[in-house]
């Protein structure tokens, strides 16, 4: 099982890279991915992705957006394990050394 915060950077990954190359993404994978994120959280991802296009997932440093550089608060409602939604700007934020940790281990 992918873990949901992995899939959702795998994914974006594949979205930008596919906005940039004429040829479409791969399809296995990206059922794939999809398949580990929640419904929930994939509905807002195309949300997003549609008005932030590449900005719409990003880590946060020293516990802020670094989208909008507003403060994120630790306990912020997270919409999947280790994913939250900013509250000023609504992109969808991660910790950078949890998605660190995913891709090493
Ligand atoms: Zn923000």
């Amino acid at each position: 099982m992918i873990h949901p915060l992995a899939a959702l950077i795998r994914f974006h990954e594949m979205q930008t890279e596919a906005s940039v190359k004429p040829e479409a993404p791969p399809q296995q994978e990206a059922l794939r991915l999809q398949q580990a994120m929640s419904p929930t959280l994939q509905q807002h991802y195309l949300k997003l992705f549609a008005r932030y296009g590449s900005t719409a997932v990003l880590p946060l440093r020293r516990g802020t957006c670094t989208g909008c550089h507003m403060r994120h608060p630790a306990g912020a409602g997270k919409l999947a394990e280790g994913v939250s939604q900013c509250q000023n700007c609504h992109r969808l934020v991660y910790d950078a050394d949890e998605a660190f940790e995913l891709c090493v281990g």
